[in-house]
């Protein structure tokens, strides 16, 4: 499973050029292996076979297409412990993270199994005797899709299922840091028998297999998830071919602590929604907000959980907190810790030395105001950024000022409570006393600068279908 070539058009093949581009470990700097830098020409190629291989898939049969997936379900969930191993490599995450990402992108591929034969369509009451109304859904067609490295399988699996059981082809452009795992899922997919052309994926260029993607009239739809700023250039990219679009965007997740919660509950929360994958996920609590007659107690607590976490190699048992993707995520938290200091705040735990390596303790900060950094950026690593509040709709007003709107984390034990706060929180998701939200069941995406569309659930599939209306006249 182990690939150093791309799959194209159902062959395994190097860049025309045969250039290639190193893969390290974020862990140890170790060279994992080579992947090939294609660029224009090679996505063509994988975009005209694509457009091929779903013209047929689009004819099978709901039940055909349900086999293949399931087949391709059980074979990631038999290579479970394989894959993982590739994925801890390439991406540093601890080994039991990287086996419950296994876990949870196989659960998009069996879902989607299931959905594709409950795609339906409806017949509308005509406005005339003689007439019928069908209303009918049908694959999109070729789907470009453009994955990052902090779900280097789960993000992948969460656009190809839904895709291939609409009925779509995928080429797919993995991240640069993490294509391994992709190419992995690529060749079970093979074996699983989906046929030749239906997916592909190219990695190398990203302004270059992006601009294609972007720009080629056959693709008709992108799926992307990565950092606004890529999320916006795509969306004017493909503004000229009018492709539709989903994109999982960047987030700013606040994480409200009431004067009622259950401050143990609240605190395995946040420790889950805080520091998974080292704090680099889009829906990682990165505002903490803690009332401020239980503030004292619950830095307290915080901080001395915080100071538990084992940080090392991904492949150590007991290790809780991996490497940082590169120096930059480092770099970023650094200054976000920097920043917030010299304004006021204070560090209850972490260091304010510079690292030399991707490794960066896990920090609690407190006394955190609205005009430090961590307040407006998402930090995408393990600190902890710990504001108070007194008044309930000044913590949702402050929750909500920000252009992001991914997800949203509330503690209180009042029911009405979580209602109206749940309900004046302008984001896609919200957790009411629940730290991690991420299922295949349940719709994932933001809204305003966060996103468009939605992935998993029935929502998830409609992504990738278009409704066609057929008026039956003359009857
Ligand atoms: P991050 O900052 O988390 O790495 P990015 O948005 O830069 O997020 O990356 C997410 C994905 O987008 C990666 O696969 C990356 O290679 C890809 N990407 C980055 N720049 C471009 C671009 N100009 N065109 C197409 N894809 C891009």
């Amino acid at each position: 499973m182990f690939k150093q070539q791309v799959y194209i058009a159902g062959q395994w093949c190097d860049a025309d050029s045969n250039s290639n581009q190193p893969v390290y470990n974020p862990a140890d700097g170790t060279l994992l292996g080579h992947v090939p830098e294609c660029g224009q020409a090679e996505t063509q190629r994988a975009i005209n076979a694509a457009d091929i291989a779903s013209k047929s898939w689009q004819k099978t049969t709901a039940k055909e297409k349900s086999i293949v997936l399931r087949r391709w379900f059980d074979l990631i969930q038999q290579h479970s412990e394989a894959l993982a191993e590739i994925l801890t490599a390439e991406q540093g995450k601890p080994l039991t993270e990287a086996k419950a990402e296994i876990a949870y992108a196989a659960s998009f591929i069996e879902w989607y199994a299931e959905q594709a034969k409950r795609i339906r369509g409806e017949m509308i009451p005509s406005h005339r005797p003689d007439a019928r109304i069908l209303v009918s859904h049908e694959a999109i067609g070729v789907v470009g899709a453009i994955t990052p490295w902090n779900f280097p399988a789960a993000m992948i699996t969460r656009k190809c299922g839904p895709a291939f059981a609409a009925g779509c082809s995928v080429v797919l452009k993995p991240a640069p840091d993490t294509p391994f795992t992709a190419l992995a899922l690529a060749a079970l997919a093979e074996q699983a028998g989906l046929p030749k052309g239906l997916f592909s994926v190219v990695t190398g260029d990203a302004v270059a297999i992006g601009g294609e993607l972007t720009s080629n009239k056959t693709v008709r739809k992108i799926s992307f998830t990565g950092s606004t700023a890529i999320g916006k250039l795509l969306m004017a990219q493909s503004a000229a071919s009018v492709k539709k679009m989903s994109l999982e965007l960047g987030g700013n997740a606040p994480f409200i602590v009431f004067d009622d919660a259950d401050l143990e509950k609240a605190l395995a929360g946040y420790m889950v929604a805080k520091f998974r994958n080292a704090g680099q996920t889009c829906v990682c609590a990165n505002r903490l907000y803690v009332h401020e007659s239980v503030y004292d107690r619950f830095m307290n607590m915080l901080t001395d959980k915080v100071s538990s976490l084992v940080m090392g190699n991904g492949f150590i048992e007991g290790v809780d907190i991996g490497p940082m993707i590169n120096r930059s995520a480092v770099e970023k938290i650094e200054a976000h810790i920097h920043d917030a200091v010299q304004k006021g705040a204070t560090l209850l735990h972490g260091s304010q030395e510079k690292s030399s390596t991707h490794f960066v303790q896990p920090a609690v900060l407190r006394d955190v105001t609205d005009d430090m950094l961590v307040a407006t950026e998402e930090t995408f690593g393990p600190l902890a950024a710990a504001f108070t509040f007194s008044d309930d709709e000044d913590v949702i007003a402050r929750a909500n000022n920000t252009d992001s709107g991914l997800a949203a984390y509330i503690y209180t034990q009042s029911l009405s409570k979580a209602f109206r706060m749940s309900e004046a929180l302008e984001y896609g998701m919200v957790g009411v006393n629940e730290g991690l939200i991420s299922t295949e069941v349940a719709p994932f995406g933001g809204i305003k600068e966060s996103g468009l569309g939605r992935e998993g659930a029935a929502q998830g599939i409609d992504e990738y279908l278009e409704t066609k209306y057929t008026l039956m006249g003359g009857l």
